[in-house]
């Protein structure tokens, strides 16, 4: 195994390893901070070296020359229930639908209320794109997913710039570029499923859950339409189609609290994010435009930006989107430019998530006590 990816601890977990390797070696499994890794199995295992030569996080540099946008803009779908439903502005979801209609199958993600978990689908139709509507501010499982891809059809992939610098070095080796449209978006990091399981078992325990939006634009308690700069709110819907809305804005909204406070992202988060701002791989990148020339718009904008002539081509092709001129710098204002400091006590927060009956209180009180005693943050 030594030519293997089996000697790296704290990777991006973006599976493509997984469906590299012939000897079928690889199982993507959740490690004690709750990310995905690679587990190889050494007695399947031949020393090939392929799944090292796919995967982004061995490289310090991108799949791709480093290029800046060509074209980009601020806009949303003219269909007010898209923008509704969507995190954004919803033209994550209009390029997706476009691609269908001109013949790419669509790689996205979905919640999978039985696993528990987010994970990529293959979507071949707009009503399987409808379950990839919305942030699930999860590591995505890919492997079943991309392991699907193949030459000879149009394929869109949507997925963090990690997942996407892998993939490309993936679809490259097996010549298949040109079929392979890749969208990425701008990426504050993934949160602990350690951190989730602890969430889910909080607020919705017991709740027969239909499904799960981690943004939401509608007050459930009142019906009435939420601010999107205020749409960080996880909502459970159950199956009888009612609605678990434990928690608003806020520190006492602790999954938000872990996550945009960045409390349980992943190691790679902290320590080997090389996609901040205009670094990707991908054709397309999209993200929410918090630029303060959008403060008033409390429907959703999305900040889209083109690296390559496809992606370009694809933004131009969109016609039910409301498309609004701006400079680069201003679109992109808010987004991370950094990679964010990994927190004192990282390892042991995440490994008391895993204890059942410890509430999140405890936990914080715990880790609180600590810092005073120890003088670190
Ligand atoms: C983990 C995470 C971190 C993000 N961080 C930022 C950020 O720092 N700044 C910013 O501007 N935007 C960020 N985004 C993107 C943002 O939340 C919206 O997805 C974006 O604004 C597009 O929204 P939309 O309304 O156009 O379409 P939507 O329909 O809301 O688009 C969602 C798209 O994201 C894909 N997707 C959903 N969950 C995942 C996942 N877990 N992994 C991979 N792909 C997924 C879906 O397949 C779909 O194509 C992040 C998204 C995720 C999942
Ligand atoms: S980063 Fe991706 S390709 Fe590399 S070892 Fe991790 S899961 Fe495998
Ligand atoms: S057989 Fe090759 S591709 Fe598979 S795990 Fe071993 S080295 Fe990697
Ligand atoms: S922050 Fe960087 S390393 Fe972390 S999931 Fe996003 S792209 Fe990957």
């Amino acid at each position: 195994m030594k030519k293997s990816v089996a000697h790296i601890e704290h990777c991006y977990g973006c599976g493509v390893c997984a469906i590299s390797c012939g000897q079928k070696a690889i199982e993507m499994q959740l490690d004690a901070y709750g990310f995905y890794r690679p587990v190889v199995d050494a007695d399947k295992c031949t020393d090939c070296g392929l799944c090292c030569k796919s995967c982004a996080y061995l490289d310090d540099a991108l799949a791709v020359e480093e290029r800046m946008p060509q074209e980009w803009f601020a806009g949303w779908s003219e269909d007010a229930e898209t923008v509704a439903s969507c995190s954004s502005g919803g033209v994550a979801y209009e390029l997706a639908k476009k691609a269908l209609e001109s013949g790419y199958k669509v790689v996205g993600v979905r919640y999978d209320v039985e696993k528990g978990r987010a994970e990529h689908m293959v979507c071949a139709s707009v009503e399987e794109l409808e379950q990839t509507k919305g942030s699930k501010y999860l590591p995505s499982y890919t492997v079943d997913a991309f392991a699907q891809i193949k030459k000879g059809e149009k394929w869109m992939v949507v997925g963090t710039p990690c997942q996407i610098d892998s993939l490309r070095r993936y679809v490259k080796m097996w010549k298949m570029e040109d079929d392979v449209l890749f969208m990425d978006f701008f990426c504050h990091g993934v949160p602990s499923y350690n951190m989730w399981a602890k969430n889910v078992a909080m607020f919705f325990k017991g709740t027969k859950a239909k499904s799960i939006a981690f943004r939401s634009k509608k007050n459930r308690a009142t019906n009435e339409a939420w601010p999107w700069h205020a749409s960080y709110v996880v909502t459970c819907h159950d199956i009888r189609g009612g609605y678990h809305q434990p928690c608003l804005q806020g520190h006492t909204n602790w999954f938000y609290y872990y996550f945009l406070d960045n409390l349980c992202l992943g190691k790679q988060c902290y320590e080997k994010c090389k996609y901040k701002m205009y670094k990707s791989a991908a054709d397309i990148r999209i993200g929410d435009a918090w630029s303060s020339a959008y403060e008033d718009n409390e429907k959703g904008v999305s900040a889209v930006l083109a690296f390559t002539d496809k992606g370009a081509e694809m933004l131009r092709a969109l016609k039910n989107v409301h498309k609004e001129e701006i400079e680069l710098e201003r679109l992109c204002e808010g987004q991370m430019r950094v990679m964010p400091k990994e927190p004192a006590f990282y390892g042991l927060r995440l490994r008391l998530m895993k204890m059942k009956g410890l509430r999140f209180g405890h936990i914080e009180k715990l880790i609180g006590l600590l810092s005073k005693l120890t003088g670190k943050k």
